[in-house]
């Protein structure tokens, strides 16, 4: 036995050595125990079932918006967090009053539809106009000028459905910057085939943008299977058109809070690991997925870790504001900490649902990559598997972070499959999330967490 162990010592020598190099047997023993707890606790869940039942949706600046970064502070302290605290972002508010929508020729037929972030109200009665359809926003930006003048512009572009959410960059186009482009074309309101891959009656509403000198119309996106009526109707040649109903308010700019927890390093206090999620949420559903799981998910695995042992290096557990509207907490959170972001020694945003993590990923310096290695040997019992590529993204609240500077960056890829069939619907609620793959989650982020605070060499980022 002695001798197939020396023999097995031998042959897996590489990875034992780094283990070994930047962990100590107590720690990587600590690493287990913090994996088993996260994997056995309800706490997550428990975080989230309160945030999306007794708080609810949370767009920026409502009232709910304030209600949960009171939560999220109460949270932070019974759990034990070492300092709590608020720093303020602004953004731009704007609410939602009432929507609706009808096709009205050929035939009169409910039009399922939602309000884009940031857009204007037609008329108390609607906006009645013929419909004009492009496959895609290039499309529409190839039309000639004037040739949508009394139109409404409509664009059904199909997102592809794939694991990683590639479809979404390419499709997230026409809702970005779709009623810009039509409102120049002369078109009176702009219609978007959801940014979605559900064939569900819902709509998928999201952030917009008008542009200055452009004149800014009513800004729609409507659920796929209304899309896909409105391309057979228009398809067999009918002259199609449809009442648009929009009421909602730009109320300037409006104030919230990055909600903050901190377990505080042993021995680099300064030095520390940032985890989070956003607390805001579009105000149709709960935010279930996007992004009360990443929210209760991070402040779970950060308290998995204290209860187990101290690390070396503070976690911070940073819950971004008014994401939805265009990354205000997190531009604000970069900003304000803009001559300390070389304390960030690793920083991981979970901000794509509730699905299982398939893939670990760095964005590291060659001679970080051993700890890499290290944790991704750690997360294999929780079946992530190791993703070399050494290009994390992180998630949105990172781009300002991966701008300013070369931090670390760290992924810890969720299955997405999914995601878009529920994400910014009235369908993105707590039914959505499986409880064990919540708990795998948490525990993926605490073992990430945990190692990042805990290596002896201090983790460094890419150079660009
Ligand atoms: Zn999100």
């Amino acid at each position: 036995m002695k001798k197939l162990l020396t023999t097995l010592c031998a042959i897996v020598p590489l990875i034992g050595t780094v283990q070994a190099q930047e962990f100590t047997s107590t720690q990587l023993e600590q690493v287990k125990q913090v994996r088993e707890q996260a994997l056995n606790s309800d706490l997550s869940w428990q975080l989230l079932e309160s945030l999306t039942s007794e708080v609810g949706p949370r767009l920026p600046g409502s009232e709910n918006d304030k209600k949960a970064v009171a939560w999220a502070k109460q949270q932070f302290e019974q759990l034990g967090f070492d300092k709590v605290w608020l720093e303020p972002a602004t953004f731009p508010h704007w609410r939602r009053y009432r929507e609706s929508g009808a096709i009205v020729s050929p035939s009169t037929q409910p039009l399922h539809l939602t309000a884009l972030g940031n857009s204007v109200s037609t008329p108390t009665d609607g906006i009645t106009a013929a419909v004009v359809m492009f496959e895609t926003l290039d499309e529409l930006i190839a039309a000639p000028k004037k040739s949508l003048e009394n139109k409404i512009a409509f664009v059904n572009y199909r997102m592809n459905r794939h694991i990683d959410g590639n479809g979404y960059g390419p499709a997230v186009r026409a809702r970005s910057s779709g009623a810009v482009e039509a409102a120049k074309k002369g078109a009176i309101a702009y219609m978007m085939r959801s940014v979605s891959t559900s064939h569900h009656r819902f709509a998928h509403t999201g952030n917009s943008r008008y542009q200055e000198g452009v004149s800014k119309i009513p800004n729609t996106a409507i659920a796929n299977p209304d899309a896909d009526q409105l391309e057979r109707l228009i398809k067999a040649g009918h002259a199609v058109s449809v009442n648009i109903n929009l009421q909602t308010e730009d109320l300037g700019e409006g104030t919230s809070y990055n909600v903050i927890g901190e377990i505080t390093g042993s021995e680099y206090p300064e030095h520390y690991v940032l985890i989070g999620g956003h607390l805001d949420s579009w105000d149709l559903g709960t935010g279930a997925l996007d992004d009360g799981a990443g929210v209760a998910l991070t402040m779970a695995a950060a308290t998995h870790i204290k209860q187990v042992a101290r690390p070396k290096r503070s976690i911070r557990v940073v819950l971004f504001a008014a994401e939805e509207l265009g990354l205000w907490g997190a531009k604000a959170y970069f900003k304000q900490h803009a001559d300390k972001l070389d304390n960030i020694v690793a920083a991981a945003e979970s901000d794509f649902g509730a699905d299982l993590v398939y893939g670990f990923e760095s964005s590291v310096s060659a001679t970080s990559l051993p700890i890499v290695r290290a944790i991704a040997q750690q997360l294999a019992p929780l079946g992530i598997e190791y993703i070399r590529a050494n290009s994390a993204r992180g998630g949105p609240d990172l781009i300002p972070l991966r701008q300013a500077t070369d931090a670390p960056i760290f992924a810890l890829h969720q299955n997405g499959t999914d995601y878009f069939d529920y994400h910014h619907t009235a369908d993105d609620t707590l039914d959505k999330v499986a409880p064990d793959k919540l708990k795998q989650n948490t525990a993926a982020y605490a073992v990430f967490a945990m190692m990042a605070a805990n290596a002896k060499t201090t983790l460094t980022g890419k150079a660009k």
